[in-house]
C-alpha cells in the first residue's frame, strides 16, 4: 500500500504541530506506524492523501452519522455561510435546534449550546455544583468526559490508549473532588455516598464508547438513579457520543433511565464544533443570565454549526436508520465472531445500535478492568490489516466503531472479506 504522501505530511506536520496532530488519538500511538492524512470523504468512504479509499468506521468519532457530505446538510451549511458566519448575537437557528433537541429528551426543558463535548461536560458539572451547593462528583473508570482537569482521572479514550493514569499539569486540587467508581458496580458508588455527604452528582456514559462499548446492567443503572435521588445528587448522562446515535434522542431512554442533566455533542453538530448541556427548567435556571452560574462562549450557537445540526437531525428523523443500524451491527458482529472462531482468535464483541467493537479477549467485558484484558498488540495488527484491506477503524482497542446510514450491502460484503483476511493475519501470530 502506498502511503508516501501521508508520510511526507506527517514529517512536515511534526514541525509546527504537536505530534503532527490536533488530538492525540489521531497520532496512531497505540497501533504504531505513521498516521494517515485524509484528503476527502463521501458517503460511507474516506480517502487519504495517497488516494487509498477506505470504508470509514471512524466517522469523525461519531458525528458523521449520515455519512460524509450528505446533500441536505451540505446545502443547509452553504446557505448559512452566505448569510454571514458569526454575529455575537442570537439567531433563529439556535431556537430551532434547541427545540429539536429538547423535544427528543423527556427530561430536558432548556439547553445551552457550547463548542465541544468537553465544554458541555465542564458546564454540566459546574451546573450540578451550582444547583446542589455541593462539590464532589463521582465518575467511572474508563469513561471519558473530555479534557477538563477534574475529569482526567481514570479516563478512557486516548488516555486508555496511551495508558496514562491521568495527565501532567492537572493540580491535585483539581481532582480532589472527583471520586472514582467502577462501571456496573453499584456498591462502589454506594461506598462513596456512605463516606461523603457533599456529592453533587454522578456522571456516566449511559452506554460507554471510550473503553469500548459497554452497556450498563439494568440493576446498575436503575440503582444509580434511585441512589442519586435518595442522596439529592444529580445524575449526569454524558451523551456526547451516544446522543442521537442509537435512537432519535438519548441512549438513556433505551437503557431505562432519565438523567437530571444531559451532555451532548458530535451528532448534534453534524460535523461542526457543537456541544450542549440541557436539563429541566428548575436546574437550567441556575445558568446566566437567568441565574448565578456563569458560562459563556464567543462562538457558541454559531449559525453554520446550528444549520449543520438542524439539517442533520431533521434528515436523521426522516431517514430513521436505527433499525437498520441494529441489523447491520448484528451482521458485523457475526462476521467478526465467525472469522475469529475460524482462526482461533479470542474475541468478544459488544455493540449498541450503531456503535460496535471487538475486544481481543476471552473475558466478558462489563467494565474498564475487563476491557483492559484485551490483547492490544493483536488489535494493532488487526487494525493495520484492516487498513490494508480498505477499512478505516479507530486506531485504538478502546474506541467504538461507528456506523453511518450510508452503509449498504456492498460495503458489508467488502467488510466481510476485509475482516476475514485481517483475522487470518492476527490468527497466525
Ligand atoms: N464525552 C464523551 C462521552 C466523549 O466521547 C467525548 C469525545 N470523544 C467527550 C465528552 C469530549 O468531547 P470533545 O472531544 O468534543 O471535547
Amino acid at each position: 500500500m502506498n502511503t508516501k504522501n501521508s508520510e511526507k505530511l506527517y514529517k512536515k506536520g511534526l514541525v509546527n504541530l504537536v505530534g503532527a496532530v490536533n488530538s492525540p488519538v489521531r497520532a496512531f500511538s497505540s497501533v504504531g506506524g505513521n498516521p494517515l492524512f485524509i484528503d476527502k470523504a463521501k458517503g460511507a468512504y474516506i480517502k487519504d492523501v495517497d488516494g487509498n479509499k477506505y470504508i470509514d468506521l471512524v466517522l469523525s468519532y461519531g458525528p458523521m452519522i449520515l455519512g460524509h457530505r450528505n446533500k441536505k446538510v451540505e446545502k443547509a451549511v452553504t446557505k448559512a455561510i452566505k448569510k454571514g458566519t458569526s454575529f455575537g448575537a442570537s439567531t433563529n437557528a439556535e431556537i430551532k435546534l434547541a427545540k429539536i433537541v429538547c423535544d427528543a429528551f423527556p427530561g430536558m426543558d432548556k439547553v445551552r449550546f457550547v463548542n465541544s463535548g468537553t465544554e458541555a461536560v465542564l458546564s454540566a458539572i459546574r451546573l450540578a455544583r451550582a444547583h446542589t451547593g455541593k462539590d464532589k462528583i463521582i465518575k467511572f473508570s474508563g469513561c471519558y468526559h473530555g479534557h477538563m482537569d477534574a475529569m482526567l482521572v481514570a479516563a478512557g479514550s486516548g488516555l486508555a490508549t496511551l495508558s496514562l493514569p491521568g495527565s501532567k499539569g492537572v493540580p491535585a486540587q483539581s481532582v480532589e473532588n472527583t471520586l472514582i467508581a467502577e462501571y456496573n458496580n453499584l456498591e462502589t458508588v454506594k461506598a462513596h455516598f456512605d463516606k461523603h455527604d457533599d456529592i453533587a452528582g454522578v456522571i456516566l456514559e449511559p452506554v460507554t464508547g471510550n473503553m469500548g462499548v459497554v452497556q450498563p446492567s439494568d440493576e446498575f443503572i436503575k440503582g444509580l438513579r434511585a441512589l442519586t435521588k435518595e442522596k439529592n445528587a444529580l445524575l449526569i448522562c454524558d451523551e456526547v457520543m451516544t446522543g442521537f446515535r442509537s435512537k432519535f434522542g438519548g441512549a438513556q431512554e433505551l437503557v431505562g433511565v432519565e438523567a437530571d442533566i444531559t451532555c451532548l455533542g458530535k451528532v448534534i453538530g453534524g460535523g461542526f464544533p457543537v456541544g450542549a448541556y440541557g436539563a429541566r427548567n428548575e436546574i437550567m435556571e441556575n445558568v446566566a443570565p437567568l441565574g448565578g452560574m456563569y458560562q459563556a462562549g464567543t462562538l457558541s450557537g454559531n449559525p453554520i454549526a446550528m444549520a449543520a445540526g438542524i439539517s442533520t437531525l431533521t434528515e436523521l428523523k426522516h431517514q430513521n436508520p436505527y433499525d437498520k443500524f441494529n441489523t447491520v451491527a448484528e451482521k458485523i458482529e457475526k462476521m467478526l465472531l465467525s472469522s475469529a472462531k475460524k482462526y482461533g482468535v479470542d474475541l468478544v464483541v459488544n455493540r449498541f445500535g450503531s456503535m460496535i467493537n471487538p475486544f481481543f479477549t476471552n473475558k466478558e467485558v462489563t467494565n474498564f478492568t475487563d476491557a483492559q484484558t484485551s490483547d492490544t498488540d493483536r488489535f494493532a495488527k488487526f487494525f493495520w490489516a484492516m487498513i490494508e484491506n480498505g477499512v478505516f477503524l479507530p486506531p485504538s482497542q478502546f474506541e467504538a466503531w461507528f456506523l453511518s446510514s450510508t452503509i449498504t450491502m456492498k460495503e458489508l460484503k467488502k467488510l466481510e472479506v476485509s475482516i476475514e483476511k485481517s483475522m487470518l493475519v492476527v490468527g497466525n501470530l
